[in-house]
Protein backbone atom coordinates (compact mmCIF):
# COMPACT_ATOMS: atom_id res chain seq x y z
CA UNK A 1 0.00 0.00 0.00
CA UNK A 2 1.27 3.46 -0.69
CA UNK A 3 1.10 6.41 1.82
CA UNK A 4 -1.89 7.89 0.79
CA UNK A 5 -3.63 4.43 0.17
CA UNK A 6 -3.20 4.25 3.90
CA UNK A 7 -4.19 7.54 5.09
CA UNK A 8 -7.34 7.13 3.34
CA UNK A 9 -8.05 3.40 4.93
CA UNK A 10 -6.76 4.80 8.08
CA UNK A 11 -9.33 7.73 8.04
CA UNK A 12 -12.17 5.65 6.89
CA UNK A 13 -11.63 3.69 9.81
CA UNK A 14 -11.60 6.35 12.11
CA UNK A 15 -14.78 8.04 10.96
CA UNK A 16 -16.47 4.73 11.17
CA UNK A 17 -15.80 4.67 15.29
CA UNK A 18 -16.11 8.02 15.42
CA UNK A 19 -19.93 7.72 13.49
CA UNK A 20 -20.56 4.97 15.55
CA UNK A 21 -19.33 6.78 18.96
CA UNK A 22 -21.67 9.65 17.76
CA UNK A 23 -24.86 6.96 17.26
CA UNK A 24 -25.05 8.37 13.78
CA UNK A 25 -27.19 6.04 12.10
CA UNK A 26 -26.33 6.81 8.15
CA UNK A 27 -22.76 6.84 6.96
CA UNK A 28 -20.37 9.63 6.99
CA UNK A 29 -19.59 10.51 2.91
CA UNK A 30 -15.82 11.59 2.84
CA UNK A 31 -15.22 14.25 0.13
CA UNK A 32 -11.36 14.49 -0.67
CA UNK A 33 -10.51 17.79 -1.22
CA UNK A 34 -8.15 17.98 -3.86
CA UNK A 35 -7.59 21.70 -4.73
CA UNK A 36 -4.03 22.65 -5.42
CA UNK A 37 -3.16 18.77 -5.75
CA UNK A 38 -2.21 17.12 -9.20
CA UNK A 39 -4.56 14.44 -10.91
CA UNK A 40 -2.33 11.57 -10.83
CA UNK A 41 -2.46 11.86 -6.59
CA UNK A 42 -6.55 12.28 -7.50
CA UNK A 43 -6.02 9.17 -9.53
CA UNK A 44 -4.35 7.43 -6.65
CA UNK A 45 -7.26 8.30 -4.19
CA UNK A 46 -10.05 6.63 -6.88
CA UNK A 47 -7.55 3.51 -7.39
CA UNK A 48 -7.99 2.65 -3.04
CA UNK A 49 -11.95 3.48 -3.85
CA UNK A 50 -12.26 7.20 -2.65
CA UNK A 51 -15.11 8.42 -5.77
CA UNK A 52 -16.07 12.21 -3.55
CA UNK A 53 -14.08 14.79 -4.76
CA UNK A 54 -14.37 18.86 -3.94
CA UNK A 55 -12.29 21.48 -5.76
CA UNK A 56 -12.38 25.19 -5.17
CA UNK A 57 -11.24 27.02 -8.18
CA UNK A 58 -13.26 26.63 -11.13
CA UNK A 59 -10.66 26.74 -14.09
CA UNK A 60 -8.42 24.70 -11.90
CA UNK A 61 -11.63 22.08 -11.61
CA UNK A 62 -12.25 22.19 -14.95
CA UNK A 63 -8.75 21.36 -16.27
CA UNK A 64 -8.54 17.96 -13.77
CA UNK A 65 -12.04 17.14 -14.49
CA UNK A 66 -11.41 16.70 -18.08
CA UNK A 67 -8.24 14.92 -17.71
CA UNK A 68 -10.14 12.68 -15.37
CA UNK A 69 -13.34 12.34 -17.55
CA UNK A 70 -13.14 8.16 -17.77
CA UNK A 71 -13.41 8.33 -14.09
CA UNK A 72 -16.34 7.84 -11.86
CA UNK A 73 -15.96 10.65 -10.10
CA UNK A 74 -18.62 12.84 -8.15
CA UNK A 75 -17.90 16.46 -8.26
CA UNK A 76 -18.23 18.81 -5.48
CA UNK A 77 -17.50 22.56 -5.33
CA UNK A 78 -16.39 23.96 -2.08
CA UNK A 79 -14.79 27.51 -3.09
CA UNK A 80 -16.34 30.49 -2.92
CA UNK A 81 -18.34 31.35 -6.39
CA UNK A 82 -19.01 34.30 -7.53
CA UNK A 83 -22.33 34.21 -9.51
CA UNK A 84 -20.71 35.13 -13.16
CA UNK A 85 -18.71 31.71 -13.05
CA UNK A 86 -22.52 29.62 -11.88
CA UNK A 87 -22.71 28.60 -15.58
CA UNK A 88 -19.31 27.08 -16.08
CA UNK A 89 -20.06 25.34 -12.44
CA UNK A 90 -23.68 24.56 -13.32
CA UNK A 91 -22.39 22.54 -16.33
CA UNK A 92 -19.54 20.35 -14.49
CA UNK A 93 -20.46 19.76 -11.02
CA UNK A 94 -22.80 17.34 -8.58
CA UNK A 95 -22.82 19.33 -6.28
CA UNK A 96 -22.38 23.33 -5.03
CA UNK A 97 -22.07 23.47 -1.94
CA UNK A 98 -21.17 26.93 -1.33
CA UNK A 99 -24.31 28.53 -1.82
CA UNK A 100 -24.68 31.85 -0.02
CA UNK A 101 -26.99 34.36 -2.25
CA UNK A 102 -30.30 33.87 -3.65
CA UNK A 103 -28.51 35.58 -7.43
CA UNK A 104 -25.96 32.67 -7.14
CA UNK A 105 -28.88 30.00 -6.95
CA UNK A 106 -30.89 31.17 -9.43
CA UNK A 107 -28.21 31.91 -11.94
CA UNK A 108 -27.22 27.88 -10.90
CA UNK A 109 -30.47 26.94 -11.97
CA UNK A 110 -30.81 28.33 -15.37
CA UNK A 111 -27.47 27.42 -16.43
CA UNK A 112 -28.22 23.77 -15.25
CA UNK A 113 -29.62 21.89 -18.45
CA UNK A 114 -32.71 19.97 -17.19
CA UNK A 115 -33.11 18.08 -20.21
CA UNK A 116 -29.41 16.59 -20.29
CA UNK A 117 -28.34 16.01 -16.37
CA UNK A 118 -30.00 15.71 -12.87
CA UNK A 119 -31.09 18.61 -10.68
CA UNK A 120 -27.76 20.50 -9.13
CA UNK A 121 -27.41 19.04 -5.59
CA UNK A 122 -26.71 21.90 -3.08
CA UNK A 123 -26.08 22.78 0.27
CA UNK A 124 -26.50 26.16 1.73
CA UNK A 125 -23.32 27.40 3.16
CA UNK A 126 -23.71 28.91 6.81
CA UNK A 127 -21.32 31.52 8.84
CA UNK A 128 -22.15 29.68 11.72
CA UNK A 129 -19.06 31.30 14.14
CA UNK A 130 -20.09 34.63 12.11
CA UNK A 131 -16.77 35.67 11.19
CA UNK A 132 -16.96 39.24 9.11
CA UNK A 133 -14.32 37.77 6.18
CA UNK A 134 -16.42 34.49 5.83
CA UNK A 135 -18.89 33.22 3.04
CA UNK A 136 -22.39 32.30 4.51
CA UNK A 137 -25.74 33.26 5.52
CA UNK A 138 -26.51 34.06 9.03
CA UNK A 139 -28.64 30.83 11.42
CA UNK A 140 -31.25 34.24 11.42
CA UNK A 141 -32.13 34.38 7.85
CA UNK A 142 -31.72 30.81 6.81
CA UNK A 143 -35.36 29.89 6.75
CA UNK A 144 -36.34 33.03 4.47
CA UNK A 145 -33.10 31.86 2.32
CA UNK A 146 -34.55 28.16 2.01
CA UNK A 147 -37.96 29.06 1.29
CA UNK A 148 -36.41 31.58 -1.75
CA UNK A 149 -34.53 28.33 -3.22
CA UNK A 150 -38.39 26.76 -3.70
CA UNK A 151 -38.85 28.41 -6.76
CA UNK A 152 -35.81 26.64 -8.53
CA UNK A 153 -36.54 23.53 -10.20
CA UNK A 154 -33.32 22.42 -11.14
CA UNK A 155 -31.70 22.46 -7.67
CA UNK A 156 -31.99 20.33 -5.26
CA UNK A 157 -31.51 21.16 -2.06
CA UNK A 158 -29.59 18.59 -0.04
CA UNK A 159 -28.85 20.68 3.53
CA UNK A 160 -26.42 22.60 5.01
CA UNK A 161 -22.65 23.58 4.77
CA UNK A 162 -20.69 25.52 7.13
CA UNK A 163 -17.03 25.93 7.39
CA UNK A 164 -16.57 26.87 11.07
CA UNK A 165 -14.18 28.90 13.08
CA UNK A 166 -10.47 27.78 13.06
CA UNK A 167 -9.98 27.28 17.00
CA UNK A 168 -7.97 24.33 18.82
CA UNK A 169 -10.84 24.66 21.61
CA UNK A 170 -13.05 21.41 20.79
CA UNK A 171 -15.73 23.03 23.54
CA UNK A 172 -16.21 25.61 20.85
CA UNK A 173 -15.35 23.58 17.65
CA UNK A 174 -18.60 21.74 19.30
CA UNK A 175 -20.43 24.12 20.34
CA UNK A 176 -20.80 25.37 16.63
CA UNK A 177 -21.27 22.50 15.30
CA UNK A 178 -24.05 21.47 17.99
CA UNK A 179 -25.63 24.83 16.64
CA UNK A 180 -25.28 23.50 12.79
CA UNK A 181 -26.89 20.31 13.79
CA UNK A 182 -30.08 22.36 15.45
CA UNK A 183 -30.84 24.42 12.58
CA UNK A 184 -30.15 21.55 10.09
CA UNK A 185 -33.38 19.55 12.29
CA UNK A 186 -35.36 23.04 12.52
CA UNK A 187 -35.19 23.60 8.87
CA UNK A 188 -35.86 19.84 7.61
CA UNK A 189 -39.31 19.93 9.92
CA UNK A 190 -40.24 23.98 8.53
CA UNK A 191 -38.75 23.47 5.13
CA UNK A 192 -39.73 19.63 4.34
CA UNK A 193 -37.19 19.57 1.02
CA UNK A 194 -37.80 16.30 -0.35
CA UNK A 195 -33.99 15.50 -0.24
CA UNK A 196 -32.79 17.20 2.93
CA UNK A 197 -30.09 14.50 3.86
CA UNK A 198 -26.71 16.04 4.17
CA UNK A 199 -25.00 17.94 6.74
CA UNK A 200 -21.68 18.72 5.31
CA UNK A 201 -18.98 19.62 8.21
CA UNK A 202 -15.95 18.82 9.60
CA UNK A 203 -12.27 19.30 7.71
CA UNK A 204 -8.81 17.85 8.65
CA UNK A 205 -8.62 20.16 11.88
CA UNK A 206 -12.33 19.62 13.33
CA UNK A 207 -13.45 16.14 11.92
CA UNK A 208 -13.64 14.88 15.15
CA UNK A 209 -16.07 17.18 16.50
CA UNK A 210 -18.05 17.46 13.75
CA UNK A 211 -18.98 13.74 13.31
CA UNK A 212 -20.12 13.40 17.10
CA UNK A 213 -22.28 16.39 16.42
CA UNK A 214 -24.14 14.67 13.73
CA UNK A 215 -22.30 15.79 10.50
CA UNK A 216 -22.60 13.32 7.82
CA UNK A 217 -20.33 14.53 4.91
CA UNK A 218 -16.94 15.74 5.84
CA UNK A 219 -14.45 17.71 3.37
CA UNK A 220 -10.88 16.47 3.75
CA UNK A 221 -7.41 17.53 2.27
CA UNK A 222 -4.06 17.50 4.11
CA UNK A 223 -4.84 14.57 6.21
CA UNK A 224 -5.20 12.83 2.77
CA UNK A 225 -2.91 14.47 0.04
CA UNK A 226 -0.66 16.10 2.67
CA UNK A 227 0.12 19.88 2.98
CA UNK A 228 -0.58 22.43 0.29
CA UNK A 229 1.96 24.69 -1.51
C1 LIG B 1 -9.71 23.44 1.65
C2 LIG B 1 -11.05 23.13 2.18
C3 LIG B 1 -11.29 21.96 2.93
C4 LIG B 1 -10.22 20.97 3.32
O1 LIG B 1 -9.37 21.51 4.29
P1 LIG B 1 -8.27 20.63 5.08
O2 LIG B 1 -7.99 21.44 6.29
O3 LIG B 1 -7.10 20.52 4.17
O4 LIG B 1 -8.87 19.33 5.37
C5 LIG B 1 -12.61 21.71 3.32
N1 LIG B 1 -13.62 22.55 3.03
C6 LIG B 1 -13.41 23.68 2.33
C7 LIG B 1 -14.57 24.56 2.03
C8 LIG B 1 -12.13 24.01 1.90
O5 LIG B 1 -11.95 25.15 1.23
Amino acid sequence: MNDLTHKLVDLRQEVKQLASAANQGKEVTIIAVSKTHPTALIEQAYMAGQRHFGENYIQEAVVKKQELKDLAITWHFIGHLQSNKAKIAAEHFDWVQSIHSLKLASKLNEHRNSSSSAPLNITVQINISNEENKSGISPAVAPDFCHGLKELPNLEVRGLMTISENTDSVAKQREYFKQMQQLFIQLGQSQKFPQWDTLSMGMSADMESAILEGSNMIRIGSAIFGPRK
